[in-house]
């Protein structure tokens, strides 16, 4: 049996390496980049984070995310370690859960998938780009950028449009919906977000522990706790791609809200401040947050609450050492949108996930056809998620067929 494989990424070397499983499958591989696995070398900031321990359906988002459990019942987190331990790549975990190579180099991973390919005599065709798909009989006729290729069962692993400088492209959206299979509004998702900029451009590169609260007038659409990053145009940082899904995916005036003591209450807050006040009295009030905030943090609170820098600690009022605690608490920002797909870690939306099988990724509109990973309508959190449903599907469309009997099973 002839598999065709379209693309080179996480979700296709892995159902690559899982249809070559049986021994009279061959197996081609067809990546349109010069080499394959390239977005995966840039993941997890070059070091690959690339599952969890923590894998849960709660980390995961699409119009039907249960779709995803087929193929994590079949390809766990436990399998996807002693999987990728028999290719001979060790993991180490961190306190969160998230999983990296024992290297910390995102190449291992790929240097393990590519060797592993190579090893089973899978058929790797880099610069090469699937341009349309044919039904043909019971098999398909592909035409690339080079010569027209024929294959038995096809399986589409073009990933999604985020990333684009990385590989990611539209194309296996256009290739499915070509065959008739339909598409959910795209979205970039773990990605920064844009907010009025005054007071993130003032501290720019300034890291902050933050609990975040995403809001449309009074309702909390999403809320994170974690580390935030300002940025020129607005926020940045792990816990704000987290919630970016929910900004870009929204409409309406939202409005991010950030709590820089997240473990204290206002009373708390308002302790420290009035203990500071009593103890230094004299200090100009841009000294007031020294030793609880990042200098500049506490400054531009101050700023916020339009005191003026140089005021003596003594002269704050009551009312402004509660306008303070409000900021150092609940400081708003007007949200004004995402970046684009460019900057985006994985695109929300994709391919609808009711028109494939879960148990076998097998399209429910062509027999003989399959998708796995970010083509389909299945995003996941930061932390590992994405890369754990790519190779979970992946590795579930090319079992399936490593284990489906010859032509005689699609009319
Ligand atoms: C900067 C960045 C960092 C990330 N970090 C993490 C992380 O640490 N952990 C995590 O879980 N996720 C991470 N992700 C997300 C993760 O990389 C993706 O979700 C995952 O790679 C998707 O796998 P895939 O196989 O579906 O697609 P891809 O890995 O994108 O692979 C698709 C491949 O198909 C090729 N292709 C497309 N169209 C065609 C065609 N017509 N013909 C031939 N080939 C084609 C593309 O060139 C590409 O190589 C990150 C993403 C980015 C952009």
């Amino acid at each position: 049996m002839e598999i065709l494989i379209l693309g080179g990424g996480a979700s296709g070397m892995m159902a690559a390496l899982s249809a070559s499983e049986a021994p009279d499958r061959r197996v081609t591989l067809l990546e349109r980049q010069a080499r394959v696995g390239r977005k995966l070398l840039s993941t997890g900031n070059g070091r690959c984070n690339l599952s969890n321990l923590n894998l849960d359906l709660s980390h995961y988002h699409g119009q039907c995310p249960q779709f995803a459990q087929a193929a994590f019942a079949q390809f766990p987190v436990e399998k996807t370690l002693s999987y990728f331990q028999d290719l001979g790549l060790i993991t180490v975990s961190e306190p969160s859960g998230r999983l990296y190579p024992y290297s910390n180099q995102a190449n291992s991973v790929v240097d393990v998938l590519r060797l592993a390919m190579t090893q089973r005599g899978i058929r790797v065709l880099t610069g090469w780009e699937a341009i349309k798909i044919w039904k043909k009989g019971t098999g398909f006729l592909v035409k690339t950028n080079q010569t027209d290729l024929a294959a038995d069962r096809l399986i589409v692993a073009c990933g999604g449009a985020a990333g684009s400088k990385l590989g990611g492209t539209q194309s296996g959206y256009s290739l499915l919906k070509a065959l008739g299979h339909h598409l959910s509004p795209l979205s970039p998702s773990l990605v920064q977000i844009k907010t009025d900029p005054t007071y993130p451009r003032s501290l720019k590169g300034i890291r902050a522990e933050a609990h975040i609260q995403l809001c449309r007038s009074s309702q909390i659409l999403a809320q994170r706790l974690g580390e935030i990053q300002f940025t020129d145009f607005g926020l940045s940082g792990p816990a704000i791609f987290d919630i970016s899904r929910a900004v870009s995916t929204q409409a309406g005036n939202l409005q991010v809200i950030l709590d820089f003591f997240p473990s204290y209450s206002f009373a708390q807050v308002t302790t420290f401040l009035v203990h500071k006040q009593e103890t230094f009295p004299s200090l100009p009030a841009d000294t007031l947050f020294t030793g609880m905030l990042h200098n500049r943090l506490g400054q531009c609170i101050l700023s916020f609450a339009g005191i003026p820098h140089q005021m003596p600690l003594e002269q704050l009022s009551q009312k402004d050492l509660q306008t303070l605690v409000h900021g150092a608490k609940a400081f708003p920002l007007a949200v004004t949108g995402t970046l684009g797909m460019d900057q985006a870690q994985v695109t929300a939306g994709g391919m609808l996930t009711r028109e494939f099988d879960a148990e076998t990724l097998e399209s429910k509109l062509i027999p003989g056809l399959y998708a796995c990973g970010e083509v389909l309508d299945i995003d996941g959190d930061c932390g590992g998620y994405n890369l754990q449903w790519a190779w979970s599907s992946g590795y579930l469309a090319g079992k399936t067929l490593s284990k489906e009997g010859f032509h005689d099973s699609h009319p």
